[in-house]
């Protein structure tokens, strides 16, 4: 057998589900193949026909699959800065707006910017992903309603792996914002979103899934469970931005379309959080929303580990919760909603590669899977939960590369 690339006396954690905890093995060695894992395992047990055109000594590091940030909105123009100063200083949401600076100049600066202007933003976005170990990174479109700046915000999220070594999935995202003075007509919004956004982008190939933020000022459960149903006879999986600001049963929706993941899920409660692993949709926690929000209501962790639901952990860097980091995601996710080490390390791996129903390939490093991996300069797995401050990455493999 011969290997592209062999990283030897490593200490892995390999994330896979027949191994316990982390799934350690002490003293490792890990061999790719065209950009795939061939082989991995103790280094006593490295077989003797193995060679390698190229050999790392890890010099006893850590190697973790490369992390997955299962959830962002990295495609957008403006920023909210001025918003959080003025919101600061005691401003409330409706001076913000009409002063120009809610949520709606996003809308705006969005619309406005080009596609080469969206791509060289959301570079340098995705750069602050990848310093932390990032491999691949699921991207949403929602800050245009309309079909063009949906599709160019889509574009731009498919020219972001000819700019950086990374596997990306591009959602499109139904949401809603009113613009400053007037009502936004959300059964017409409804209505184009299923019949023209919804069959043009998947025709164009543009679209990998179709995520719904629900809620009291978007979309209803009827109105969402439409969005649902006109994504699946597109063929496309869906998401669902559930139960952040109140209870509206968005779990037991998405466990009903068995969604591939349920985002926020603040207010769902025991019953949501059973359905949700029922359905084998995977709840994905964003603790930079709950920090910015300083929020009171934390997602159900407790029942949703009792349902035995898997949770991902995402860094957003949405316009209004601008995190880029998956450890200080992870840290957050710890700190506030008490998961476990072992849980936010699945968080970013093994369960966030299944929230985005890419399980068979990547989250664990296990042979046969994409040879992404993160290699860490830490003792131990807890560091990159507990640390804040620079990432501790010593190096990002994608797919054999880096
Ligand atoms: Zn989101």
């Amino acid at each position: 057998m011969r290997a592209d690339r062999l990283w030897m006396n490593a200490r892995i954690a390999t994330m896979a589900a027949d191994q316990p905890g982390l799934g350690a093995i002490e003293k490792a060695a890990i061999a790719c193949k065209s950009g795939v894992i061939c082989w991995i395992g103790p280094m006593s047990e490295v077989p003797g026909a193995l060679t390698a055109a190229a050999t790392d000594d890890c010099a006893g590091r850590w190697i973790t699959p490369g992390l997955i940030n299962c959830h962002t909105h990295l495609i957008y123009s403006g920023q909210q800065a001025h918003a959080f100063e003025m919101s600061l200083s005691g401003a409330d949401d409706g001076e913000i707006a009409r002063a120009g600076h809610g949520p709606w100049s996003i809308v705006e600066a969005t619309r406005a910017a080009t596609i080469g202007q969206l791509v060289f933003q959301a570079t340098r976005r995705l750069d602050v992903l990848i310093a932390d170990g990032v491999t691949t990174v699921e991207s949403k479109s929602g800050f245009g309603f309309d079909l063009w700046t949906e599709q160019k915000q889509l574009e731009a999220a498919r020219l972001l792996p000819s700019r950086r070594d990374i596997t990306l999935v591009a959602t499109y995202l139904a949401a809603m914002v009113e613009p400053p003075g007037a009502s936004g007509d959300v059964a017409a919004q409804t209505d184009r979103v299923c019949k023209e956004m919804i069959p043009r982008l998947a025709a164009a190939g543009l679209a990998d899934s179709v995520d719904v933020v629900m809620g009291d000022r978007t979309f209803s459960a009827g109105q969402t469970a439409r969005i649902f149903d006109a994504a699946v006879a597109a063929g496309l999986p869906v998401m669902l931005h559930a139960d952040q600001l109140s209870h509206s049963h968005g779990a037991d929706l998405a466990a009903q379309y068995r969604a591939l993941s349920a985002a926020h899920l603040d207010y769902a409660d025991e019953n949501g959080a059973a359905a949700l692993a029922r359905a084998g949709t995977v709840a994905v926690l964003l603790p930079a929303t709950s920090y910015f929000n300083r929020a009171q209501q934390m997602p159900p962790v407790k029942h949703l580990r009792a349902a035995g639901t898997r949770l991902a952990i995402a860094a957003d860097g949405s316009p209004s919760a601008p995190l880029l980091s998956p450890l200080l995601a992870m840290n957050m996710a710890a700190v506030l909603f008490r998961l476990t080490v072992e849980e936010c390390l699945l968080g970013v791996t093994r369960h966030a590669a299944a929230a985005l129903g890419r399980a068979a390939h990547i989250g664990t490093l296990e042979t046969g899977k994409a040879c992404d991996l993160a290699i860490w300069d830490i003792e131990r797995p807890a560091d990159l939960v507990h640390r804040i401050g620079p990432s501790p990455l010593h190096a990002r493999i994608w797919q054999g590369l880096g």
